[in-house]
């Protein structure tokens, strides 16, 4: 939703990776000050896709850290500068069943031609079926699929062949995969419910919007929503929150 009451607000929650940092790197001097200016003001909640220690890693800032769509939660320890684990929910999967549904996806889609694995397993049940297999070469993967036209072609016909998984279109040329009903939307509504807040208190601001992005989930809801597509705009996007 992206016409919302600023003055509800008390959570502002955002994504990491293309919202407040360039892929895997770290927070720009510029970012972590309009952090800062929005944590004086409001409470800050990290809703990420990966796993709560390596966001925390990345980051290196104090705050409170939802990993793996939801499936981990952990609060900031100021004494000790880490995370506590509050939830870390783990599920298992039938590997042979995942492995031929991937490799019939790939006959049916013609990427039958892959370095390394067919899928990869993640230890929380997450998957990732990584188009170009798991030994790609980083140039072949970034030159693949640069405006995910690729992916979108047949993202529908993945969620049909998952359908106890949410599908995203991940990294530069794979489909992410969490276990039902983990999303950023599930994980966004858990943490309200746990913590007595209405839709309209929490903020959510995110890069990955469009068709499978894995803030889309949240986009179409009635979460309010500021949009970003470069994370050099953030201080510029959360100007709003910091007028109020
Ligand atoms: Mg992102």
């Amino acid at each position: 939703m992206n016409n919302f009451d600023y003055k509800k607000i008390r959570v502002v929650a955002m994504d990491l990776d293309g919202t407040l940092t360039q892929h895997k790197s770290p927070l720009t001097p510029e970012n972590r000050a309009a952090l800062d200016a929005l944590g004086a003001r409001y409470k800050l909640l990290m809703v990420g896709a990966g796993q709560v220690m390596r966001i925390f890693n990345q980051m290196k800032y104090p705050i409170d850290i939802i990993g793996n769509y939801g499936m981990q939660f952990g609060t900031y320890d100021a004494e000790n500068n880490t995370q506590i684990m509050r939830r870390d929910v783990t599920l298992p999967c039938d590997r042979d069943d995942i492995d031929r549904r991937v490799s019939a996806l790939r006959e049916r889609y013609g990427y039958t031609q892959y370095r390394g694995e067919n899928v990869e397993f993640h230890p929380s049940g997450c998957l990732t079926f990584p188009l170009l297999g798991t030994a790609a070469l980083q140039e072949d993967k970034l030159a693949f699929d640069p405006d995910r036209k690729k992916r979108r072609a047949f993202y529908k016909e993945v969620c049909a062949a998952f359908p106890e998984y949410r599908v995203f279109v991940g990294g530069s040329s794979s489909f992410d995969m969490a276990p039902a009903p983990y999303d950023k939307y599930y994980a966004l509504d858990l943490y309200c419910r746990e913590n007595g807040l209405t839709h309209d208190q929490a903020v959510y601001i995110g890069d990955d919007y469009g068709l499978g992005g894995n803030d889309e989930a949240v986009y179409l809801s009635d979460f309010p929503y500021l949009t970003i597509d470069d994370y050099r705009d953030f201080p510029k996007v959360v100007k709003g929150l910091l007028d109020q």
